[in-house]
């Protein structure tokens, strides 16, 4: 590259269609990702039980940091010092942090809402901290955050009428005040979230509110919070339509498999989930056959890989029967192998979604999904 070389500008390209589903690819100033896309949590500034150069190796392009954990420990000001995100957790891909109000409102002590910002304490040593939209838009920037995520209220579910308005009206005059404290540069976005709970002419609203702010993406936030898959598959076919589709469609916190299959059907491109890491922690592997659990006994004098065909190092260097005695033995490499598989099948995943819309056979990918994870685990011999 020649000294004179432009900055990256952040944007999102079109690059297919297929029904609702779109093909896309994001462009930061730290890479590409292409989308659909799913992002690894890396909740300390770590993908838990893996190395970042690993993570890479299982086709993920950009990961999710959080803001609430990193504000507290070890700090934003200290991560700008030692250069930012990227270089403080040796993570050169794209990073897109979250605003810390969901993690606010589930893990922090004593915490008051007001319409200037949230008063919390710290769930790790009771000390209280203020986060308002331009503090959460700062810390990202300190972080060095290429997708910057505004402050909203993720409303509770369930949640009345009344209720859902009020917060979504909220989460939109703070959207604005995030929207105002950003400071614009190149390669770097800020994504504002649709709320509005379970109804249509909420999420109708604050989709057309964020727009007519304007973005350089939007999430739909408040899913994923115990409403199950069909009533959050209805909120998407609500909501997607009234995205500006020249944008990228990010749905937060989400999901099994099965979710994400369905929400890239409605018009969704990025995805985030703690659940590939978190099952890896407790022995849950995700498989095309479905999820097998390594703790289960019939593992044991099993010779086979975990899953034929994947070139993760749990699947391609360990049996069966050794990821079983490692999880039973609660040795560390048994939760970090199975954490690389399952990052490994959730890439494979959306390379497939990828493949199938580029192909027009979205369709036909999708009944072969299901038909897969409705066979199940098939049985050793003997
Ligand atoms: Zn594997």
């Amino acid at each position: 590259m020649s000294a004179a070389s432009q900055p990256v500008e952040f944007g999102f390209q079109l690059l297919g269609t297929d029904g609702a589903a779109r093909r896309g690819r994001v462009t930061t100033a730290h890479g590409t990702i292409e989308t659909p896309a799913f992002m690894p949590v890396g909740t300390a500034a770590t993908v838990k039980a893996m190395r970042p150069e690993s993570v890479a190796e299982t086709g993920a392009e950009i990961l999710l940091g959080n803001t609430y954990h990193l504000m507290l420990r070890p700090g934003a000001e200290r991560v700008a010092a030692l250069g930012g995100l990227h270089k403080f957790m040796n993570w050169p891909k794209p990073i897109l942090t979250d605003s810390g109000g969901f993690q606010v409102m589930s893990l922090a002590g004593l915490r008051k809402i007001e319409e200037k910002g949230v008063t919390f304490r710290s769930h790790i040593d009771g000390s209280v901290h203020f986060l308002s939209p331009e503090r959460s838009v700062e810390i990202q920037h300190l972080l060095d955050s290429n997708i910057t995520m505004v402050l909203d209220e993720c409303t509770p579910h369930p949640a009345t009428h009344e209720q859902a308005l009020s917060s979504m009206e909220l989460s939109m005059r703070w959207a604005q005040r995030s929207k105002d404290g950003f400071k614009k540069r190149p390669g770097y976005g800020l994504f504002g979230i649709v709320q509005g709970s379970v109804y249509p002419d909420l999420r109708k609203r604050s989709a057309e509110a964020l727009a007519s702010i304007g973005f350089d993406g939007y999430a739909v936030g408040g899913l994923a919070v115990g409403e199950g898959q069909e009533i959050m598959f209805r909120v998407l076919e609500e909501t997607v339509p009234h995205l500006p589709a020249d944008r990228p469609h990010y749905l937060m916190g989400v999901g099994k498999p099965a979710d994400i299959v369905g929400a890239v059907q409605r018009g969704i491109d990025m995805f985030d989930c703690v659940l590939p890491t978190r099952s890896g922690r407790t022995a849950q592997a995700f498989t095309a056959r479905g999820t097998v659990n390594l703790r289960n006994a019939r593992h044991q004098d099993d010779p086979r890989p975990l899953e034929e065909g994947c070139p993760c190092p749990a699947c391609t260097s360990c049996s069966r029967a050794y990821l079983h005695h490692l999880v039973r033995s609660e040795e560390i490499l048994g939760l970090m192998l199975l954490t690389w598989h399952n990052l490994a099948y959730y890439q494979r995943l959306m390379a497939g979604l990828r493949a199938a819309i580029e192909a027009g056979s979205l369709e036909d990918f999708v009944a072969g999904f299901h038909e897969t994870q409705a066979g199940g685990d098939i049985p050793a011999l003997g």
